[in-house]
């Protein structure tokens, strides 16, 4: 998108800060997981150190009264403004002319006659607008892109926690949550299975962190295990393993397994049959 719109793209990494926004969001969360407003004044709070450091003037948002029910709410945009130490050197261009001039509307930095005034939830204007500027090429609004509005993530990411008795996370806990197929047959242990070829190889980059296994006298998917297993766990999770796999059918089927240690072992199991795996295995 900065390429597009010929603008200089700083990216700041923020992933330990934002954890506490995560773990202990002071507005409360969102339908999911989604601490919007946190969030909001987290980012914002970002850009006004930016701002300091860097010699620039003013923020600009792409906010919109009324487009998010938690975050962008006439009586929260403020509240984002104000928390995050940006004030009035926070402009909102979409929605400008519904809120009170900022300092570079009055000091006639920017033409407040040529920002706007949209509401709600549509985004027809600001597509209508992206057509005039030749923009075709930009992300999914509603929240497309943001994993925590996701109901299936925010399960994965709550049952992490419970899994490991505190809400806390690295980063590649939350990037392996974006992938696979996510398992757990028993409190301490679960299985991310590949769903498709990007997702076996994505995996595989992980090999010598977890137990993995994978089906060798059939084609089958790449499976990580995640937690302490004994050999009886690792019994089980082979049969799943095989199951999703092209031999799901057969009698048997061959599985290797790899420790974190690069040891590797076959073992023949049957494949566990759909009606033995409970729907509440799935997270
Ligand atoms: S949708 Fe996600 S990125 Fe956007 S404000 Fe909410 S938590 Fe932050």
């Amino acid at each position: 998108m900065a390429e597009q719109l010929g603008i200089r793209l700083h990216i700041i990494d923020v992933i330990e800060e934002y954890k506490n926004v995560l773990i202990n969001p002071k507005h409360g969360y969102g339908a999911h997981l989604n601490p919007c407003l946190d969030c909001k004044i987290f980012m914002v709070n970002k850009a006004k150190q930016w701002l300091a450091e860097n010699d620039f003037d003013f923020i600009i948002t792409g906010e919109v009264i009324g487009q998010r029910p938690m975050s962008q709410r006439k009586d929260t945009m403020p509240i984002i403004a104000k928390q995050s130490g940006a004030d009035d050197l926070l402009l909102r261009p979409l929605c400008a002319k519904n809120l009170a001039p900022t300092l570079p509307e009055r000091e006639g930095w920017v033409d407040r006659e040529k920002l706007h005034d949209i509401t709600g939830r549509s985004r027809k204007q600001q597509m209508e607008m992206a057509e005039q500027f030749g923009l075709h090429d930009y992300s999914q609004p509603a929240g497309g892109c943001c994993f925590l509005v996701d109901k299936n993530y925010s399960a994965k990411l709550v049952d992490l926690w419970q899994a490991q008795g505190k809400k806390d996370y690295e980063f590649d806990d939350v990037m392996l949550l974006k992938v696979g197929r996510h398992i757990r047959p028993a409190p301490h242990f679960k299985l991310i299975v590949a769903r498709e070829e990007g997702e076996n190889r994505f995996l595989q980059g992980y090999t010598n962190t977890f137990v993995n296994l994978a089906s060798v006298s059939h084609n089958g998917p790449l499976v990580l295990l995640d937690g302490e297993a004994d050999a009886q766990d690792i019994h089980l999770a082979a049969r799943i393993t095989a199951r999703f796999g092209q031999g799901r059918l057969a009698e048997q089927v061959d599985v290797e397994v790899v420790g974190t240690d690069g040891m590797a072992r076959v073992i023949t199991v049957k494949p566990l049959p759909q009606e033995e795996m409970p729907k509440s295995w799935y997270i």
